[in-house]
């Protein structure tokens, strides 16, 4: 069918269990055959490409398939020719330089002449000539913290996610390199039919996306505190108010961004907000 989408997804890795969590929550069926290298959807003109993170964007370059869920990081270091159709906020990351923890680092320029052991040697590169340094990048695709310890190199640039595996190696992160989160690419010239199959898929995973990143709230307010609510709640041009039984009370509902009310719940409370709910939402559609 010339509307069917390929989609490339990691087989095994960080990535694939937030992919394919992504694509069920779109409403989206298929089955994962153990070992199998293909899969299709039941209700949605989608097929499921599992291949190595590091290989998606080759793939989805040369069209073998259309689109492709990759960490930011691994399209960058590939420099291929795709489109970015949409970040999708799961295995955000960073790439960082660290360097070990008794080294009296102060600036960018203490990485002059230095040795740098990294999986990602272009993203490296790219940074280091911004900055005007001349470092010996040391290329290796593995177990990079360990380098600096077993005397391969005197620094790493490397993925870091809290930071407990450079602490572990003895190493502090002292440059932040490039911040990464799973993307969505797509193919640059993909026909009409498949254009609109993306573009429903786009719309749905919006939906998705901005549903988890909102709750809907619900309190109970004494009547005459009702503006000074509405005036806290941020973004909100109309929240519904529902009478109470019990007079002088309404029951007050909206939406708002889940940090966001995380940053105003005590002036909440202070303005005399009672019996604070706070509900996940579905699906979103604007
Ligand atoms: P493959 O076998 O497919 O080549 P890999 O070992 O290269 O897998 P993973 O470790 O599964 O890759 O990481 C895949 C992507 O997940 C990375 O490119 C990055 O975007 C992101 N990532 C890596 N480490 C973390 C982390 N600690 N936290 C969050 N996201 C991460
Ligand atoms: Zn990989």
């Amino acid at each position: 069918m010339e509307n069917v989408l390929r989609l490339a997804v990691q087989k095994s890795g960080r990535l694939s269990d937030d992919s394919l969590k992504l694509i069920r929550e779109c409403g989206i069926s298929f089955t994962q055959a153990v070992g199998k290298l293909k899969s299709e959807a039941y209700n949605f003109p989608l097929e499921f490409l599992f291949l190595r993170d590091d290989d998606i964007p080759q793939y989805v370059a040369e069209g073998i398939a259309d689109i492709g869920i990759v960490g930011e990081n691994v399209l960058l270091e590939t420099g291929e020719n795709v489109q970015l159709v949409e970040k999708l906020g799961f295995s955000k990351c960073r790439l960082a330089i660290a360097v070990p923890r008794d080294f009296g680092y102060e600036s960018v320029e203490d990485l002059q002449e230095m040795s740098i052991a990294t999986s990602y040697p272009r993203i490296l590169q790219s940074f280091l000539d911004k900055h005007q340094i001349q470092a010996h990048i040391h290329e290796i695709s593995g177990s990079v913290e360990i380098a600096p310890s077993i005397g391969l190199a005197n620094a790493i640039c490397d993925i870091v996610s809290s930071g407990s595996t450079l602490m572990s190696n003895g190493l502090k992160e002292v440059e932040l390199v490039f911040k990464s989160e799973a993307i969505l690419i797509a193919h640059p010239q993909l026909s009409e039919a498949k254009t609109q199959t993306l573009n429903q898929l786009q719309f749905r995973i919006q939906s998705v996306n901005r549903a988890n990143n909102n709750k809907y709230i619900l309190m109970n307010v004494p009547n005459e505190s009702i503006p000074k609510i509405i005036d806290i709640l941020p973004g909100m041009k109309s929240p519904t108010v529902v009478p109470l039984a019990m007079s002088g009370w309404s029951s007050l509902h909206s939406v708002v961004q889940e940090d966001e009310f995380w940053k105003i719940i005590e002036q909440l409370r202070q303005a005399g907000a009672q019996g604070i709910l706070v509900v996940p939402i579905e699906k979103m559609i604007l």
